[in-house]
């Protein structure tokens, strides 16, 4: 069997260094805060919330959580980021998305101020990544991805690596991050053709289609990289991954297993971002 990769243990030293820093910040008299704004009282909203509260809590950072009635209106909720861009207490502002319908995401993700928008929401933040510059803030998943690569020694440089999915959230700004590390990237989306045969000459695929134990050994080659980005919920009411594990897990050399994957790392990250928001107050 291929090794799994423990991410858990990989968050809890990504959050004990940003522990440290946010210990340092409140030296130099810097309480790093993060706003969450949710709108209504989704139940998956709310579970991450829970979770990314909880991580506030153990690296000292303050998570402020701002409730919208789920009928905000555009106006009502545009006053508040601006508020929020404005809060010199505020270092980072995360806004859970999807966002209902009538509030339109693609106004709202300018008006996020791009030196607190630690979820990458704002195209100008985007623009960086694309542009190779992984300096500013990077989307959190796709991120916390590369985090998983550079912590277990995995060498993507020249190697083949298949990117299933291309959404802005996790596929195109991971293809991206993979090509900045010198990686040839295939991005593969519904449309691909022959996808089983495209994939299954990847070394590494990171897989994020949102559809539960899709991908098979079949598309996997022996001894590839599987990083699966996916969490969905089986026929049984089970969290899985885009990825079959039981059936993939013996042909990898290196999988992620979900739960316990890129997801526990990803609020890891959002933190760091908080942190880079802090140090920007300072
Ligand atoms: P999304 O916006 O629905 O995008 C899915 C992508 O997968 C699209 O590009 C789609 O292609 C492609 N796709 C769908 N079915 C496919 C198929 N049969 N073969 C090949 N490509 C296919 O989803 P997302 O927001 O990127 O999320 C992807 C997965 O990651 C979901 O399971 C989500 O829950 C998970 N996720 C995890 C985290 C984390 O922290 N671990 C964070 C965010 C999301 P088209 O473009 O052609 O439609």
């Amino acid at each position: 069997m291929g090794q799994v990769l423990d991410c858990r243990e990989a968050a809890k030293i990504f959050l004990n260094n940003i522990k440290e820093e946010s210990g340092k910040l409140m030296q130099d008299g810097i309480n790093p805060t993060l706003a969450i704004v949710r709108v209504g009282k989704r139940e998956d909203d709310i579970a991450y919330e829970r979770g990314i509260l909880k991580n506030c809590e153990k690296v000292d950072i303050t998570g402020e959580v701002h409730e919208c009635d789920e009928n905000i209106d555009m106006e009502s909720f545009t006053k508040l980021i601006q508020e929020l861009n404005v809060n010199p207490h505020v270092h980072g502002i995360l806004i859970f998305r999807p966002l209902p319908k009538h509030l339109d995401e693609n106004v709202i993700k300018h008006i996020v101020d791009p030196n607190k928008d630690v979820d990458s929401m704002n195209p100008l933040n985007l623009a960086r990544v694309f542009e190779g510059d992984l300096t500013g803030y990077m989307p959190c998943t796709p991120a916390a991805v590369m985090e998983i690569i550079k912590h277990f020694n995995i060498d993507v440089k020249g190697k083949k690596v298949a990117v299933m999915g291309r959404s802005m959230v996790v596929g195109k700004p991971l293809a991206m991050m993979m090509l900045k590390e010198d990686a040839t990237v295939t991005i593969c989306h519904s449309k691909t053709e022959n996808l089983k045969e495209v994939v299954s000459s990847a070394d590494i695929v990171a897989a994020a289609i949102g559809k539960a134990k899709f991908i098979n050994s079949d598309y996997i080659k022996k001894d590839a990289v599987v990083i699966d980005v996916g969490i969905n919920v089986d026929d049984n009411g089970k969290l899985c991954g885009d990825v079959d594990f039981e059936d993939v897990k013996d042909k990898a050399s290196l999988i992620t297993p979900v739960p316990g994957g890129v997801g526990s790392v990803t609020t890891a990250v959002l933190l760091k971002n908080v942190i880079k928001g802090a140090k920007l107050a300072r």
